[in-house]
C-alpha cells in the first residue's frame, strides 16, 4: 500500500471557521499512526502539477483566475475563499493525485492520496465547494494521455461530485459514478438519475441519490448494485475512487447515516477486483469519522481486517433507495 503526503496539505488554511480545515488531514495522518499502519505502508512525496496538467481538465480563465487571486488573497465564492498560496498547493495537491494515479497503475498496488484542498466540485470553468483544481478529473485524463483505455471514477462523497461528472459529461473512456445525499436536500444540487452523460458520453455516468437517513444497508447495497453491474460491463483498466467520509452518520454537514463497516465493505469490494485502485482524499468533516474511516479503508487495502461485525451487505436496502437504482439501471440499459 502507498500514501502520497506533502505538508502543503496542512499548510491550506480558508479561515479559522471554515469546516475545511487541516485538524481533518491531522486526524487521518494520527489514526493512521496510531494504528500502525502508516509504518506498513511506502510514503510517497509529491511533485506540483504543471500548467498544462491543469489545461487537460480546465480552462485557462479559471488557472488564470484562481492564480490571480492566490497572489493577494480573495475569493470565489462564500465557500470558497482563496487564501494567499492556494494555486500552489492546490497544484501540490493535483501533482499528488497524478502520483497515486500513475503509481497505483505502474505497481499494481492501492494508494491513497491525503489530499488538501479536495478537488471533486470544481468544473471545467467554474471552482467552488472548497474545491480549486479537480484533482480526480486531472489523474484519470493523465492515466488516459499515458495509454489507458478506460479509467472509471467512484465518488462516494456525501456531496455529488458536479465538477468531475461536468469534465467527462461527453466522455466514453471515463464513467462516473456517483453515490450521494439527494440533490434536492444538500449542495450542489446536482446528481439526479436523468443526468447520464452527453453525446458520445450517454450511458458513462451513474448518479445514485439517497434520501437522507440512508445508512449501512442503504449505502452498501446501492453501491454493490450499481459498481458490480458498471464494472463488469465497462471493464476499466483503473479504478479512482473520491473518498469523503462526509455520509458519516457523524458528519455536521450532511444527512446520511453510513458507518464505517460501510467503508471496509466497499474497500473489499474494490480490492477484490482490481489492485489499480487510487483513493483521492474529498470532504468529510467530523474528525473521528475521518480518522477511522481513511484508517478503516487502509487497513483494508492492507488485508487486515480489524472489527468482525456484520457487513452492511447482509442487511436490506428502503424501498425508496431499491426503486431509486432500479430507475437508474433502466436508464443505463
Ligand atoms: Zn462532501
Amino acid at each position: 500500500m502507498l500514501l502520497v503526503h506533502h505538508d502543503d496539505y496542512l499548510a491550506h488554511n480558508p479561515g479559522a471557521f471554515h469546516p475545511e480545515r487541516r485538524a481533518r488531514l491531522e486526524a487521518a495522518i494520527t489514526a493512521l499512526k496510531e494504528r500502525g499502519l502508516w509504518e506498513l505502508c511506502t510514503v510517497l512525496s509529491p511533485e506540483m502539477c504543471t500548467r498544462d496538467d491543469l489545461l487537460t481538465c480546465h480552462v485557462p480563465e479559471l488557472v488564470d483566475l484562481i492564480e490571480r487571486l492566490s497572489l493577494q488573497g480573495g475569493a470565489i465564492d462564500m465557500d470558497t475563499p482563496v487564501p494567499t498560496g492556494t494555486h500552489a498547493i492546490a497544484c501540490r495537491a493535483v501533482g499528488g493525485g497524478l502520483l497515486a494515479a500513475r503509481e497505483a497503475v505502474k505497481r499494481d498496488e492501492p494508494t491513497f492520496a491525503l489530499l488538501r484542498p479536495p478537488g471533486h466540485h470544481s468544473e471545467r470553468a467554474r471552482a467552488c465547494g472548497f474545491c480549486y483544481y479537480n484533482n480526480v478529473a486531472i489523474a484519470a485524463q493523465r492515466l488516459l494521455d499515458g495509454g489507458l483505455q478506460r479509467v472509471l471514477v467512484l465518488d462516494i462523497d456525501c456531496h455529488h461530485g458536479n465538477g468531475t461528472q461536468d469534465i467527462f459529461y461527453s466522455s466514453p473512456d471515463v464513467f462516473y459514478i456517483s453515490l450521494h445525499q439527494d440533490p434536492r436536500t444538500l449542495f450542489p444540487g446536482s446528481g439526479f438519475t436523468h443526468e447520464t452523460g452527453r453525446g458520445d458520453g450517454v450511458g458513462f455516468t451513474a448518479n445514485v441519490p439517497l434520501p437522507p437517513g440512508a445508512g449501512d444497508a442503504d449505502f452498501s447495497w446501492a453501491f454493490d448494485t450499481v459498481f458490480g453491474k458498471v464494472y463488469g460491463s465497462f471493464r476499466p483498466d483503473a479504478v479512482l475512487v473520491s473518498v469523503g467520509l462526509d455520509a458519516h452518520i457523524n458528519d455536521p454537514l450532511t444527512s446520511l447515516e453510513v458507518t464505517i463497516p460501510t467503508y471496509r465493505h466497499i474497500t473489499r469490494e474494490l480490492v477484490r477486483r482490481t489492485r489499480k485502485l487510487a483513493f483521492f482524499l474529498e470532504g468529510g468533516y467530523d474528525l473521528g469519522a475521518m480518522g477511522n474511516g481513511v484508517a478503516a479503508i487502509v487497513a483494508e487495502c492492507l488485508d487486515k481486517h480489524e472489527d468482525d461485525t456484520e457487513d452492511p451487505a447482509q442487511a436490506s436496502p428502503g424501498p425508496r433507495v431499491k426503486e431509486t437504482v432500479e430507475e437508474l439501471l433502466e436508464q443505463l440499459d
